[in-house]
């Protein structure tokens, strides 16, 4: 079995750097896919209430026999959830279906730029009271810009442990990434694989052939040798075993470079722009 390292949060806590992302598994595949990757391996689940699938995670958990204490549970508060008493109802849920009584890391999944009159702030501050009272080991954010980052530091006292942004070769995300480097911030890149985009790119085929690896594994490397947290998602078992056997080889910065000529900047998302995005589900 690959040893995952791990990477030290900014409150002293510890995060696997890979885990298993479950967004868009079905609710009754996610106890299968989730008992798979652990019997694989995975130690680091991504889950969160919009998709819906917390409980499977649960079931999972309970399937594949691991202690929930060697598992490192994220889940994210809903966008129609940032007032606080509607964010306290809605972690108290989170743990009661993931059957816990704490998780590991907590995000504000979207800062909903239209929305909650533009107040983030209120919903992060629930969310150190979350952290204090035990119900988040540690707290962070998702799809927060630079200029979402400098609210925070202006205005709270916990700086986020995370912030879980799209990254990839097709969407380098750099300044973002950059900034949350300068704030002690740990990146996560969520569609670590362009959410399936990347796994045919002809351009890294000689580097994966060289390697004796497959694209989607030389993707997965490059995340890892940039420092980030991943968590790709697959619900075919042999894929889960493929993207979690990448602790075995070395890309060179010449191969990091032949990578990240790909980027295409904002044309390479695959998601929506933070900015932009003011979605709440009915
Ligand atoms: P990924 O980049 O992980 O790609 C997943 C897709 O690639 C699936 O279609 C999967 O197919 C396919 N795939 C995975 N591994 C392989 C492989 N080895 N070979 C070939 N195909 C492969 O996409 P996601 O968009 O799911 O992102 C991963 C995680 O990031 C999510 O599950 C979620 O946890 C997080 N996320 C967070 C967001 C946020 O706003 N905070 C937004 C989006 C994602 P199949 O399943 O059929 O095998």
């Amino acid at each position: 079995m690959s040893d995952v390292p791990k990477i030290t949060l900014n409150d002293g806590n510890e995060i696997p750097q890979l885990g298993f992302g479950v967004w868009q598994v079905p609710a009754e595949d996610t106890a299968e896919a989730v008992a798979k990757a652990l019997d694989v391996g995975y130690r680091h689940i991504d889950t969160a209430e919009m998709y819906e699938n917390e409980q499977g995670v649960a079931d999972g958990l309970r399937e594949a026999g691991v202690d929930r204490d060697e598992v490192f549970i994220t889940s994210k508060l809903n966008n129609g959830d940032h007032e606080p008493d509607d964010a306290r109802r809605a972690i108290e849920t989170t743990l009661e279906k993931l059957g816990t009584r704490h998780v590991d890391l907590f995000l504000i999944h979207w800062p909903l730029p239209s929305r909650y009159g533009g107040d983030f702030v209120q919903t992060w501050k629930a969310l150190e009271s979350f952290k204090a009272e035990g119900m988040a080991r540690s707290i962070g954010v998702s799809n927060f810009q630079t200029h979402h980052l400098d609210v925070l530091e202006e205005q709270c006292d916990v700086t986020p442990a995370v912030n879980q942004i799209e990254i990839h070769p097709y969407m380098l995300n750099h300044a973002v990434a950059g900034y949350n480097e300068s704030l002690g911030i740990v990146t996560e890149a969520w569609s670590p694989l362009a959410s399936g985009e990347l796994i045919e790119e002809p351009r890294i085929e000689h580097i994966a052939e060289r390697l004796g690896k497959t694209v989607p594994q030389v993707v997965l490397r490059w995340h890892i040798q940039k420092g980030y947290v991943i968590f790709p998602k697959s619900v075919t078992p042999e894929r889960i075993e493929e993207n979690f056997e990448i602790f075995d080889f070395e890309l060179t910065d010449e191969d990091i470079a032949t990578i990240e000529q790909l980027d295409k900047g904002e044309d390479g998302r695959t998601g929506p722009h933070p900015d932009k995005f003011d979605y709440v589900p009915a």
